[in-house]
């Protein structure tokens, strides 16, 4: 690649860009990255892995309350926020290093600054100027909040991950991931939460038993749940911040965490210089190599608005420096993505909801158990779990899987492969379940609760 600085530059090292850099770089690539803030990105410095740390803290309230009924006495316990943070702050340096060295082993060359696309080949980095033959944005996303009046008092979950102190009372905006994992985080480890949400239950475009469920969850777990609300303003008020609300109710709480949503990270890229199509949202176009519609760059990840989850930026890289780099035809396909949602207990999902499926596949089986976890029986802890199968009528293929519960992330993540690979109710029907679990739900439902079509 005679000419270019670099065969491929990568402009943005978390998941998706450092996945892609040391792949291509593996290929035998002569490989660049840089980076604004800290190598390791949303996923990573402020987002999955810290919120995950949160979720266990925030988990051992309720465990020892439960002890007592398997006949525990736990003396009195304390919980102190600035450990938690240092602890995770420490944790999150540890990464960020194993970041760091991925890319030193495979020979990559980080740049730690801002890239800003010059033109099609031409990266500007500060005073320097690079150039590449092929260049991936992979910049990521930013959190989002609406313009109301005094909306810069709120915080986001970028700054959430650092507060000084726990909040007493906190308002939580949104009814998406972020909102419903917060919500249970600071309520778990002692905050009054109000989480306050424009539609009637939580996580739009979620099957509808999960939401229903889900938001049941919350309110047993104690958060104050407002519904069908939108806070029209924030303003100080003593030592706290006063929320008011267009169903005519306020609330004073000390934080107000906004949740509403993230947008791509495009802000004087130079993408316009470049020539690059970008959607008025900022979402940059790709087809299914990850190819924008400038023939040497590529965008991969949160930037492009797929699919926005840490793993699937992972797929989206490696599969773009294969096909790049290595002469590999590996298109992406984003069909039956499984996921999550840590909030408490927490929602594991792949395929279909019932809604979707209907709109989507047509005639259905629907097969649901809705019970109260094993491990409550003795605690006494009003909690439910749902399990719940999707089931294409006709070829008999689940096509929607949906668990809440404690572990559902972890049982979802091993029944994704079945369902990914298409088996039926009866390749289902004729696994033998693990007793005594939650999961073994899911191959011993045996009648649908509801048929449609
Ligand atoms: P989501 O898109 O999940 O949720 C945004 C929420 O904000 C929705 O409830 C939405 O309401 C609401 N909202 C949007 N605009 C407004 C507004 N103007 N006023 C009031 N409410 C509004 O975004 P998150 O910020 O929670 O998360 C961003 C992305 O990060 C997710 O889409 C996900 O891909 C990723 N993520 C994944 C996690 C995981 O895998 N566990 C964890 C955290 C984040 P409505 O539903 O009515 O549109």
């Amino acid at each position: 690649m005679e000419g270019y600085d670099f065969d491929l530059f990568v402009i943005g090292a978390g998941s998706g860009g450092v996945r892609a850099a040391r792949i291509a770089a593996g290929h035998g690539a002569r490989v660049g990255i840089c980076e604004e803030s800290r190598v390791g990105g949303t996923c990573v410095i402020r987002g999955c892995v810290p919120k995950k740390l949160l979720v266990y803290a925030s988990h051992f309230a309720e465990d020892l309350e439960d002890a007592a009924g398997y006949g525990w006495e736990i003396g009195p316990s304390t919980f102190s926020w600035p450990d938690l943070i240092r602890a995770k702050d420490k944790e999150i340096d540890r990464l960020n290093s194993v970041y760091l060295s991925l890319l030193d082993n495979t020979g990559v060359t980080l740049y730690e600054t801002r890239g800003v696309l010059q033109d099609r080949h031409t990266i500007r980095l500060g005073e320097e100027t690079v150039t590449a033959k092929t260049i991936l944005i992979a910049v990521g996303g930013r959190p989002w909040k609406p313009e109301i009046p005094g909306i810069d008092l709120a915080i986001t979950s970028d700054e959430a991950f650092h507060l000084e102190y726990l909040p007493k009372r906190v308002a939580v905006i949104g009814g998406g991931f972020i909102a419903c994992e917060f919500a249970g985080i600071f309520k778990g480890l002692g905050s009054e939460v109000t989480q306050i949400y424009r539609g009637d239950a939580l996580l739009r475009g979620f099957d509808g038993d999960v939401r229903r469920v889900v938001s049941e969850g919350q309110v047993r777990k104690g958060i104050k749940l407002v519904l069908e609300a939108n806070v029209t303003g924030l303003t100080k008020s003593g030592d706290g911040l006063q929320l008011t609300l267009d169903n005519g109710d306020s609330l004073e709480v000390d934080e107000v965490l906004y949740a509403t949503g993230r947008v791509p990270n495009v802000r004087n890229l130079g993408l316009r210089e470049a020539g690059v199509e970008v959607k008025a949202s900022g979402q940059i176009v790709v087809d299914r190599y990850s190819c924008t519609n400038v023939e040497n760059i590529f965008a991969v990840g949160d930037v492009t608005n797929r699919v926005n989850l840490t793993p699937v930026a992972t797929y989206e890289g490696h599969s773009f420096a294969d096909t790049e780099f290595a002469g590999m035809n590996r298109p992406v396909n984003h069909e039956y993505v499984p996921s999550a949602v840590f909030c408490q207990p927490p929602v594991g999902t792949v395929g279909y909801s019932e809604e979707d499926a209907l709109h989507h596949i047509g005639p259905l089986d629907v097969y649901v158990s809705e019970f109260r976890p094993m491990k409550h029986t003795l605690s006494g802890r009003d909690e439910k779990a749902l399990m719940k199968l999707v089931v294409a009528k006709e070829s008999q293929k689940v096509v929607g899987l949906h668990v809440v519960g404690p572990d559902a992330p972890e049982i979802v993540q091993g029944f994704a492969v079945a369902v990914k690979s298409g088996l039926t109710k009866e390749r289902f029907d004729c696994t033998i379940g693990i007793h005594p679990t939650a999961a073994e739900e899911l191959v011993t439902m045996r009648s649908p609760v509801r048929s449609h079509g």
